[in-house]
């Protein structure tokens, strides 16, 4: 098993993709768009370590949850380790929603060995960099740039499910007091990790 460096994680979210979500936001992304509301997740440094089973077990065992989605920072950049993850989840009847910055053709022409099992490991795929000279009112598409990919038959026809509506953005309190804000601050923002107690 891999271990995954992540900055952040969600137990139940619904603003960041189909129905009822967990949420893990990793560490680190080499694409710095203009305009990326999760700066501090740009740097490749240790953030919160977790081997992949471990998460897979973490995921499986919330209640009322159908699917998780990989965030970031670059979830690319972690593909095998997500993959692992994604397999682990899917074999329990999750489904996975995955976020890249990276355009849909480059992950597929660039042929490497961990960005096809991650795509593999993937339902619903959100991708392209992020454009604020693009706005889009789309509740899972943060510029207009970038493409929604099915890549399964689990998912569509549901893309438009994310919250309410673009612009919606959900705040979560763990039993610990820490605020976690995620979503579309406005329409022109990408999904907005804030944890203000420490991940
Ligand atoms: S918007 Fe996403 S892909 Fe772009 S720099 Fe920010 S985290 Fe990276």
């Amino acid at each position: 098993m891999t271990e995954l460096n992540y900055a952040g994680f969600l137990a139940c979210s619904t603003v960041n993709g189909p129905g009822r979500r967990a949420v893990i936001w990793v560490q680190g992304c080499p694409l710095r768009c203009s305009g990326c509301f999760n700066q501090d997740l740009w740097p490749f440094a240790p953030r919160n370590r977790i081997r992949t089973g471990d998460l897979a077990d973490r995921i499986t065992a919330l209640p009322d949850i159908e699917g998780v989605t990989f965030s970031g920072g670059e979830p690319f950049c972690q593909a095998a380790a997500l993959a692992e993850v994604g397999e682990l989840v899917r074999e329990k009847g999750l489904t996975v929603v995955t976020f890249t910055g990276f355009p849909y053709r480059e992950l597929r022409l660039r042929q490497r060995a961990s960005w096809n099992a991650l795509l593999h490991a993937t339902d619903l795929l959100i991708t392209g960099p992020y454009r604020p000279d693009l706005p889009c009112s789309h509740p899972l598409r943060a510029s207009a740039n970038q493409e929604i990919v099915h890549l399964s038959d689990l998912l569509k026809g549901r893309e438009d499910e994310s919250g309410q509506a673009a612009g919606t953005v959900e705040y979560t309190i763990s039993p610990e007091g820490v605020i976690t804000a995620t979503g579309f601050p406005d329409h022109h923002d990408f999904l907005c990790f804030m944890n203000t107690g420490g991940c």
